[in-house]
């Protein structure tokens, strides 16, 4: 078993999307890759790096997904770079429409792994909600995805594959600087985005490449629920806005329900956040809270939660989401005066607690919801792996 905190436990997979009919998918290749893919098939060095420029902003500024639309590219240079290259997108398997607007993509990847990804509409934005892996080794008790059987990393190419076709599907290309539907990511899909660091690195480096998709890294937030080891190097080699699953402020209840705890407790973990680059008062952490039922709600808890963002002096704000309980779930939401009262004693400290509005709770695109088809383990087999995983860790 892998031990929770171990970086990297997933089988990485490969940067080069291998396909069945042996041509190479240039997504989520950067520029200099997309030069070397070139060049490894024949093209003269001088030839691959002009064309790698050419291409790279068909791909990520027009959206283009056939060679023959490339007007600056020789027209006898199509059906060469055609048989040897594909611009592919993730396959849709399902793609369903809330009654508020939210959507929801099942998307399949091509050795079969389903991984989902979400777009929640607001009045002044629009977030794309981003996933990193298929399944999460980290099995947090309350949320849905942690009990996928399957776990995969995504590669740099599905992850920013999500941000090109939610782009297509809402007919955003090209790349405009104004006026776009799709003007926000989180890392907050499927997956713990810091045990799959270089690919989500790659992929969000693509993502705010001025030249391409060009969003800007404050509109960009990475939610992790606690890889300590890994935060700084997503400060300094990402330095998007730095979002961390906090959900309870005593060990005990962290050890339950985030069982990453165990590896790096409640302390290491806002020492980590007080030194993450870039955080100041103007580019806040935000402490995500999920509201748990007599489990992490009480105003003592509240309370704590005031005292240890002071005592680490964290540029903060507060995001309580309420519990989205799915079928055997352990734990049942707080109820609406509790989070009110929760919300208060953080507000009435100066720091700000709004209350996450859940979204697309009819086609189940609710945080924490994401949850494919895939096969799912037994409530036995999940305490079994806790157990398991307890032990690991001594
Ligand atoms: N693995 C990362 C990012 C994906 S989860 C992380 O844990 O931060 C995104 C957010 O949804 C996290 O804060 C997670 O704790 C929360 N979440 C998971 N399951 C949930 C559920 N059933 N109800 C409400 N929030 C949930
Ligand atoms: Fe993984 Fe995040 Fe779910 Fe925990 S909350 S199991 S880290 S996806």
């Amino acid at each position: 078993m892998p031990i929770p905190g171990h970086i990297d436990p997933v089988p990485v997979a490969r940067a080069l999307t291998p396909r069945s009919d042996g041509r190479v998918d240039l997504m989520g290749l950067s520029k200099d890759a997309l030069r070397e893919a070139l060049a490894d098939a024949g093209l003269e060095p001088k030839q691959a790096k002009l064309r790698a420029k050419q291409i790279w902003h068909w791909i990520y500024n027009r959206g283009a997904t056939d060679f023959a639309a490339m007007t600056d590219i020789a027209k006898a240079q199509h059906p060469w770079l055609a048989e040897r290259f594909v611009i592919g997108r993730p396959e849709v398997v399902e793609a369903q429409v809330s009654v508020d607007g939210t959507r929801k993509w099942l998307l399949r990847s091509d050795d079969g792994q389903d991984y989902e990804m979400v777009f929640i509409p607001d009045a002044d934005r629009g977030t794309l909600c981003v996933s990193s892996q298929v399944g999460c080794t980290l099995n947090c008790r309350f949320c849905h995805t942690g009990t996928m059987r399957l776990v995969r990393n995504l590669t740099a190419g599905e992850i920013v594959g999500q941000v090109m076709l939610a782009r297509d599907a809402l007919g955003e290309w090209p790349s405009q600087p104004e006026g776009r539907m799709l003007t926000n990511i989180v890392m907050m899909g499927m997956g713990e985005p810091l045990y799959n660091f270089d690919n989500v690195r790659d992929a969000l480096r693509l993502v705010m490449d001025g030249d391409g998709l060009a969003l800007s890294k404050r509109r960009i937030t990475l939610s992790t629920s606690g890889v300590v080891p890994m935060m700084a190097r997503a400060g300094e080699e990402i330095g998007v806005n730095l979002a961390v699953s906090l959900h309870a402020v005593t060990k005990d209840v962290r050890d339950e329900i985030v069982p990453l705890n165990r590896k790096y407790g409640i302390d290491e973990l806002l020492a980590a956040c007080a030194a993450y680059p870039g955080a100041n008062n103007a580019r806040r952490i935000t402490f995500e809270y999920v509201m748990l039922k007599d489990k992490n709600d009480s105003d003592e808890d509240a309370r704590e939660l005031v005292r240890l963002i002071r005592h680490y002096r964290l540029p903060a704000k507060v995001n309580l989401i309420p519990f989205n309980p799915w079928p055997g779930a352990p734990y049942e939401c707080s109820t609406p005066e509790r989070i009110k009262a929760f919300s208060n004693i953080i507000f009435e400290a100066g720091i700000s607690a709004p209350t996450r509005t859940p979204r697309g709770r009819d086609i189940d695109a609710a945080c924490g919801q994401l949850k494919t088809a895939a096969e799912k383990k037994s409530r036995a087999e999940l305490d079994r792996l806790a157990e398991e995983k307890l032990a690991a860790l001594g």
